[in-house]
């Protein structure tokens, strides 16, 4: 059974409905119309799905991270955090953001289609102040974007 519902079209079609945007993995440009795979106003940023609800705002840093836990894209507004956004591709997401026990679940949750989108608190530093964590499903190919705050 959980396989059915896993599989159905019902979720893979979920970033294609009315009650979805686009937005760059780079820049952060959300948009309702994306003619290309790459974003057209930076030229390096690749276009992804998300509900309408869960995208970024301007200017936040949001992390794209693989249902094995890995960021596959990171936002220029990233980098006062991280650093170079280059380097954090391939990056296990949990030496970057720590959270409570249920953050790897959450995380491969959202990555594998999930439509449920939760709020964590976590750190970009062990000793650093707690910040918010959006967590939502995107794609394609299916991933969790973690817009922090
Ligand atoms: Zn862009």
């Amino acid at each position: 059974m959980t396989s059915l519902t896993r599989d159905t079209g019902l979720t893979q079609g979920r970033e294609q409905g009315p009650d979805a945007i686009r937005f760059c993995t780079h820049c952060g440009a959300v948009t309702d119309d994306a003619p290309r795979r790459v974003c057209t106003l930076c030229e390096w940023g690749v276009v992804l799905s998300c509900a309408r609800g869960a995208a970024p705002r301007p200017g936040a840093a949001f992390l794209i991270v693989t249902s094995d836990l890995r960021v596959s894209a990171a936002s220029a507004t990233t980098e006062p955090l991280f650093g170079d956004t280059d380097q954090l591709v391939g990056t296990v997401v949990l030496d970057l953001l720590h959270g409570d026990v249920t953050l790897p679940r959450q995380l491969a949750r959202a990555a594998m289609g999930s439509s449920r989108q939760v709020t964590a608190w976590v750190r970009t530093d062990e000793h650093g102040r707690p910040r918010k964590a959006r967590i939502a499903g995107c794609g394609d190919p299916p991933a969790a974007l973690v817009v922090l705050s």
